[in-house]
């Protein structure tokens, strides 16, 4: 009891230091009341399932929003008085580096490891993955064909010159794109590859919600976007004249990256922030997930948003989504190499 004061104490210090960082569903916290507080960098999608949680179990959440490098720097800053007790963020790459950087620890769930396929979690079970978000290669459906298309490294073809839109270099996606090629391919490879995309003189355009908008008013005709900005655009236009199409489905099955989640290392509830993961893997709570945001879930036992469902079924790449932290790094050089902005 006097533990879960302090904590409440310790929240409301962390509110009071939040400045540009907002506060969002925080709740009184009378002593009796279990909660866990959760740290996340993911910005939208996730509300029904945490308040089917606390209906279920009686447990609050209190959560703070923030993006993913402030939260890494309030972790760390706070130590182990830290309130949070669980990590929500966006991309592998960034749960690979909270883990490396101890902010996470090992959670023993068979449960979590029952509902999540191995591909989608830590090797160490310092995080799982929640949802899933597949990097589309995109087209112009009344210029485009999809026999025309392939995979990610046919792209580089001298058929797309001018024709491609690409997100810089720099963004995680792209970073966890040529990452994973890292994994899959050996550097030497991907660099070949990536060359080809850059040889094509690609629309450099940072926003994946730009460059569907570009493919609608003809500014190229294929590009690379995560999946759901697409089902974004086709639910409030049905009309919207881009398809998606899955790369690599004869060879390695098409790049997915993850949005996921972990416990702190210093978590003052932790049965109670497992508990939440747990549940928050479960067909139920994915099946709100994938309504909400348009992701699909990481659980396969669960269903997906029909306008996704419409897409049909595909090979993800099983090649574990650590890859893009693990090789991160080298591909951040590798782009730089080859002169891709
Ligand atoms: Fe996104």
């Amino acid at each position: 009891m006097h533990r879960i004061r302090s904590v409440g104490r310790g929240a409301a210090a962390a509110l009071a230091l939040l400045g540009g960082l907002a506060a969002v569903g925080v709740l009184a916290s009378p002593a009796q009341t279990q909660e866990v507080v959760v740290y996340s960098a993911r910005h939208y999608g996730q509300e029904p399932a945490f308040e089917a949680f606390t209906r279920k179990t009686g447990i609050q959440i209190r959560m703070l929003n923030g993006g993913t490098g402030e939260l890494f720097e309030r972790l760390k800053a706070e130590g182990d008085r830290t309130p949070a007790d669980v990590l929500l963020t966006v991309d592998a790459g960034n749960l690979w580096n909270a883990a490396r950087s101890g902010l996470l620890q090992k959670m023993d769930s068979p449960e979590l490891q029952a509902n999540i396929p191995a591909h989608l979690r830590d090797p160490e079970m310092r995080w799982v993955g929640l949802t899933v978000r597949v990097r589309a290669i995109v087209y112009d459906t009344r210029r485009v064909k999809a026999a025309e298309l392939s995979t990610y490294e046919a792209l580089g073809d001298p058929k797309w010159k001018g024709r491609l839109c690409l997100r810089t270099s720099g963004y995680v996606y792209t970073q966890s794109l040529i990452a994973t090629m890292i994994k899959r391919h050996g550097e030497a490879r991907t660099a070949e590859i990536v060359r080809g995309w850059t040889a094509n003189q690609p629309v450099i355009i940072n926003s994946d919600t730009k460059i569907l908008e570009a493919i609608a008013a003809g500014r190229c005709d294929v590009g690379l976007t995560n999946h759901y900005y697409l089902a974004r655009l086709l639910a409030k236009d049905p009309a919207f004249p881009v398809a998606p199409f899955w790369a690599n489905q004869a060879t390695t099955g098409t790049h997915v990256n993850i949005s996921g989640a972990g416990v702190t290392a210093h978590a003052k509830h932790r049965a109670q922030a497992i508990k939440l993961l747990e549940f928050l893997s479960s067909p139920e709570a994915q099946q709100m997930f994938a309504d909400v945001s348009f992701e699909y879930p990481a659980n396969p036992q669960a269903g997906v948003n029909p306008i996704v469902a419409r897409w049909g079924r595909f090979t993800q790449d099983d090649a574990n989504v650590a890859a893009a932290g693990e090789f991160q790094a080298a591909a951040t050089r590798l782009a730089d190499r080859v002169g891709y902005k």
